[in-house]
């Protein structure tokens, strides 16, 4: 935490490049800087030794065994790269979302899988920073920072991923305790969590209107009635633990309740606008190693007499990686920084998080197919991005959620006129 504190402290000289020999006055109405300045460079830096170092020679292993990083996970605890995202009042480096994208894009460089085992926890975490009581933050952000431990988002059931009003998981309230029924699906960190966020129907009458026939509850993993189901094996992203959870009279202090009965399902829906930008930063990353692993082979590689990156036919395709390497990156800080800025951000962190996830395809694709045979192999680093890539277009609301969210503020803007 000691070093992660110094860089916070220096924030104080933000924006210094772009901001010389402008007026106080000028700085507070023009708006656009895009420097990182001196704290989010350092954090970066950190955050790419870290990866580098700890993550980057790692990864392989991991995607082949399936062990989830703890050692990973403790050392990024104790230098204070971990749960980010915690407010100081509770003990946390209390970053910004920005910041989370920095650090997220680095990791995930490293590996997308062990990105995902130790910044998942922030889908757990963001409902209780958003929506819980003093209490509740004290208690479980309290435990995240104290001890290299983790958390879980339960949302998702085998029977409903996307459509999450069709969840069946129930709870009914008895005296000062709620009784939780049903099983989710597709949890991550579902093995390793300490406590999991769970939303659950308490409304049973299907006339109830979706935004308040749900509930959100804190549940400990240690509560009789929790069984955790076998590892799930994924196409990618295998450090990270996904499984199923089921549920069986397993009972809740009403304590544990997130915000108030009925409130879980705008919970549920507002974490999202947190968390989006984290997983595009994730993208980003993936993306942009496969950009810089496909420009090294080029450059190595020879075909009919020179490096394959003076084929136009390859530098093109390097070039368009390029192009969406970046402009995912712009448009998933934008995210950030709306949020950071306290703007409503849906339409950007969907946008972000949308367009990262299929730059990450692609781009993952497209370094496979520079490295021609040799990408295709296990020996070489490409087939691991290609594979860890395709979740990132359906976990945290598939492509086609996305493009609804934006069509659906598109289309609202037009008919009250916004537009
Ligand atoms: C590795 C992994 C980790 C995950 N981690 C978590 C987690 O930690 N917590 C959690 O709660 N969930 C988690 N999930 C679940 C994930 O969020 C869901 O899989 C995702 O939301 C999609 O839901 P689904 O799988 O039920 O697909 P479905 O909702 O059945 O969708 C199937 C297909 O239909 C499309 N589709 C659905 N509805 C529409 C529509 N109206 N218009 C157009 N297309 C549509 C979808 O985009 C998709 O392509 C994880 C999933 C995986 C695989």
């Amino acid at each position: 935490m000691t070093l992660l504190r110094h860089l916070l402290n220096s924030n104080v000289r933000v924006m210094k490049t772009c901001t010389r020999g402008l007026s106080s006055e000028v700085l507070r109405t023009n708006g656009l800087c895009f420097e990182l300045n001196e704290s989010q460079r350092a954090l970066k830096e950190l955050a790419r030794k870290f990866a580098r170092e700890e993550i980057l020679k790692k990864a392989s292993h991991h995607d082949q065994t399936g062990e989830y990083p703890w050692d990973i996970l403790k050392k990024a605890h104790s230098i204070g790269l971990l749960n980010g995202y915690i407010p100081e009042k509770y003990g946390g480096p209390g970053l910004n979302m920005l910041d989370i994208c920095l650090i997220c894009e680095e990791f995930a460089y490293g590996c997308a899988g062990i990105q995902a085992a130790l910044y998942v926890s922030l889908v757990g975490q963001v409902p209780l920073i958003l929506f819980g009581n003093e209490e509740q933050k004290k208690k479980y952000l309290g435990r995240l920072v104290e001890q290299p431990i983790t958390t879980a988002y339960c949302v998702t059931e085998p029977g409903a991923g996307s459509d999450v009003a069709g969840i069946k998981t129930s709870a009914v309230k008895y005296g000062d305790e709620w009784v939780l029924n049903g099983s989710k699906m597709w949890i991550t960190n579902a093995g390793v969590a300490d406590w999991y966020f769970v939303l659950a129907r308490t409304n049973p009458d299907p006339k109830t209107p979706t935004a308040k026939a749900f509930t959100g509850f804190i549940v400990e993993k240690e509560y009789p009635g929790i069984t955790v189901g076998k590892k799930e094996i994924n196409m990618g992203q295998r450090a990270s633990d996904t499984r199923g959870i089921t549920f069986e009279d397993v009972r809740i202090p009403k304590d544990n309740v997130v915000s108030g009965e009925g409130d879980g399902f705008k919970i549920a829906m507002s974490t999202f606008d947190v968390t989006r930008p984290m997983v595009g930063a994730g993208a980003v990353g993936l993306a942009q190693r496969a950009l810089d692993e496909a420009t090294k082979y080029a450059l190595q590689r020879e075909t009919f007499g020179k490096p394959i990156a003076s084929h136009q036919g390859v530098a093109f395709v390097l070039a368009d990686m390029s192009i969406g390497v970046e402009t995912a990156r712009l448009m998933v800080q934008k995210s950030a920084w709306e949020l950071d800025k306290g703007k409503q951000n849906t339409l950007a962190a969907s946008i972000g998080k949308a367009y990262a996830a299929d730059v990450a395809n692609k781009c993952a694709t497209d370094a496979v197919q520079i490295f021609g045979g040799n990408g295709y192999n296990t020996e070489y680093p490409v087939e691991k991005l290609m594979r860890d890539a395709k979740i990132i277009q359906i976990y945290e609301g598939t492509t086609q959620i996305q493009k609804i969210i934006i069509s659906r503020l598109l289309v609202n803007a037009a008919k009250e006129n916004r537009l």
